[in-house]
């Protein structure tokens, strides 16, 4: 029983990198939430990747709370405004289940870090039904030897890799050892999941995609991560998401670098960048057709 381990005690939260040691029973941590599961929204997604959303969308649970505290989140009022609505592990499962008779490609677990002793109880009561992929899909902030208990859970691992540097990490997300952590953390996803793995159709079965967001004004910090990735996983171990469709939300106009969107030249810059690297399995945007990131509704649909 991996619920065993003393990295689900959440009498003394040490779950994620921040390590608060606190009872999440009497109160909540740095994420913000206490040890009931908080979700806002689990419905069918159709604004992740082409090969997660596929033709019928993605069966995408947003979970409230958030270890990193980025000033740019687009889901602001769910990862630090406390929207949501409290659910058991067993209509967690219920819901899973609903999204895959609803028709989702896979079911996809968007920042469930901190609630995840009952996230794997859910799993375990819906897995004799679920038949579709499951997806993990984080901000990277992750401990490796908590990605180690994921094995046999997990198909798909959708982590971000947002910066190198730990002056960004530091000033953005208010985590100085963002790079350490996610850096390894995603070396211990991508040796779980082994090699991508799509379907005749292009869906993703199984491996790791990892998101890099390329920042206005941090060109330098993209190319020092594209250059990591390149000398440091394996080749063809992982896909790879260049997002260039950053737009200042939530408290990003607190610093003047990134209160605008990125310019055309800015993104091609970091493109042309990865594909001298060789780093060219996955997704790139055009940036002259980015639009503004879509947020969804959170409106407790789907709870
Ligand atoms: S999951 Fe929350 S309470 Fe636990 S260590 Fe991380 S931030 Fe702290």
């Amino acid at each position: 029983m991996k619920q065993e381990n003393s990295l689900f005690d959440l009498t003394d939260c040490r779950l994620c990198p921040r390590n608060c040691g606190v009872n999440r029973m009497e109160r909540p941590g740095f994420c913000g939430e206490k040890a009931g599961i908080r979700c806002a929204r689990a419905a069918l997604h159709h604004w992740e990747e082409p090969c997660i959303s596929g033709t019928r969308g993605s069966g995408a649970v947003f979970f409230s709370g958030c270890s990193l505290k980025c000033c740019f989140c687009q889901n602001y009022k769910i990862s630090q405004e406390g929207l949501g609505k409290e659910i058991s592990p067993a209509k967690l499962a219920e819901i899973f289940l609903e999204l895959q008779e609803q028709g989702a490609h896979n079911i996809n677990l968007v920042t469930g870090t901190h609630f995840l002793p009952g996230i794997l109880a859910a799993l375990d009561l819906a897995r004799p039904k679920l038949s579709i992929p499951v997806v993990y899909n984080c901000g990277g902030y992750e401990k490796p030897e908590v990605i180690g208990l994921l094995d046999g859970y997990i198909d798909i691992f959708l982590p971000d890799l947002k910066y190198f540097g730990q002056d960004l990490s530091l000033r953005y997300s208010g985590a100085r050892d963002y790079f350490d952590q996610a850096s390894r953390s995603i070396a211990a996803m991508i040796a779980q999941t082994g090699n991508p793995v799509l379907d005749e159709n292009g869906i993703l079965q199984k491996g790791v995609l990892i998101r890099h967001m390329v920042l206005p004004g941090s060109r330098k910090d993209s190319s020092a991560l594209l250059k990591w990735m390149a000398r440091n996983l394996p080749k063809d171990s992982f896909l790879l998401s260049l997002l260039s469709q950053y737009t200042p939300f939530y408290k990003s106009s607190r610093y003047p670098q990134i209160n605008r969107r990125l310019t055309t030249y800015e993104y091609d810059k970091v493109l042309e960048e990865a594909v001298d690297l060789g780093l060219t399995r996955g997704f790139m945007q055009e940036k002259s057709s980015a639009k503004e990131e879509y947020t969804p509704p959170f409106d407790l649909e789907g709870l």
